[in-house]
């Protein structure tokens, strides 16, 4: 049980270390070897199981091996709140330390016209709170999601009871049908059920 057994490449690994991080959580154990796989994935997972981590690095992986040319908005992150988004963000940010990858926080408070001018950089990984992650999209020519390889939706009963149900459906309709989908969730209610049917394919469920 160490995070060698996890097939996570030397950066990421070192990333870990530097963390503090001797083992992987139970959710992290479950849920990277399978993402890695390419699967959808249906977590129940509470804040403080290591869930972030346990999305961020199959990502991370992914994009370690991506083909260079692409450059556009790969990797999705939906959270329901701007300081869960600065969390992920920054958890990203040290996960990704030795390596080139490049992550961005899109959410409401910080000036919309920066941000637009972060997204048409084109970061790999976006995190952002739906409401303004779409408000970029609809207004943007250049930016799109017609290259996104992942869509993860951290804390979905949370989303759904703030209200984003149709900005999430609007964002999930931009994704390209091959996508991967992981979504996470303190509880499954049957909104939460419905969000899966709409959204994952086939997801392997797993509880932590
Ligand atoms: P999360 O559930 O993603 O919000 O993570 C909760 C806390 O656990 C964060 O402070 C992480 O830095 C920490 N954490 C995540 N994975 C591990 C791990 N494998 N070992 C020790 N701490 C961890």
């Amino acid at each position: 049980n160490s995070f060698l057994e996890l097939n996570l490449s030397r950066p990421l690994l070192k990333a870990c270390e530097s963390l503090g991080y001797h083992k992987p959580t139970p959710i992290q154990a479950a849920c990277v070897p399978l993402a890695l796989t390419g699967r959808d994935i249906c977590a129940s997972a509470l804040t403080g199981s290591g869930k972030t981590a346990a999305f961020a690095l199959p990502v991370l992986e992914r994009l370690l091996f991506r083909p260079k040319r692409i450059h556009a908005i790969r990797v999705l992150i939906l959270t329901p709140s701007r300081e869960l988004a600065v969390q992920v963000h920054s958890m990203i940010e040290r996960l990704s330390q030795f390596t080139d990858i490049r992550c961005c926080l899109i959410v409401g408070g910080l000036s919309s016209k920066v941000q637009e001018a972060t997204l048409r950089s084109m970061p790999e990984i976006v995190v952002a709170t739906p409401g303004r992650i779409i408000d970029h999209l609809r207004n943007s020519q250049s930016v799109g999601l017609e290259d996104l390889a992942v869509l993860i939706l951290d804390e979905a009963d949370r989303l759904l009871e703030l209200g984003f149900s149709s900005e999430i459906q609007e964002l999930v309709r931009m994704c390209p049908k091959g996508r991967q989908t992981m979504l996470f969730s303190a509880t499954m209610t049957e909104e939460v059920d419905q969000l899966v049917k709409l959204s994952l394919n086939k997801p392997i469920r797993l509880e932590a």
